[in-house]
């Protein structure tokens, strides 16, 4: 489990998890900057029907970081999630997921 997950913020807004070395929308070089890894669940649902990079059934939360920010990331495909709940954010082969 990491303790403190890192993503880049642009000035233009885009924050990125994993951390890239040039923004995706304006190729500008964004900051690293510290993001934690407590979050709390807005929603989640499961995804009977994904593409073939991914299992089904696919859970999907979206998420909200201390500082406001909201993220989408991949849940177990249980979806024992709740809303409300204070989640731990796990980075594993460049995918954010909820507690795994
Ligand atoms: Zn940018």
């Amino acid at each position: 489990m990491t303790d403190k997950l890192k993503a880049s913020k642009c000035s233009c807004g885009k924050i990125s998890i994993p951390p890239v070395e040039f923004c995706s929308l304006c190729d500008a070089r964004p900051e690293l900057v510290d993001i934690g890894s407590s979050a709390i669940v807005l929603s989640f649902t499961r995804l009977h029907v994904t593409t073939s990079e991914f299992d089904a059934p696919l859970g999907i939360a979206l998420v909200e970081l201390k500082d406001g920010t909201r993220l989408m990331c991949n849940a177990n495909s249980d979806c024992n999630l709740n809303i409300g709940d204070r989640i731990t954010l796990t980075l594993k082969d460049n995918r954010l997921y909820t507690d795994l």
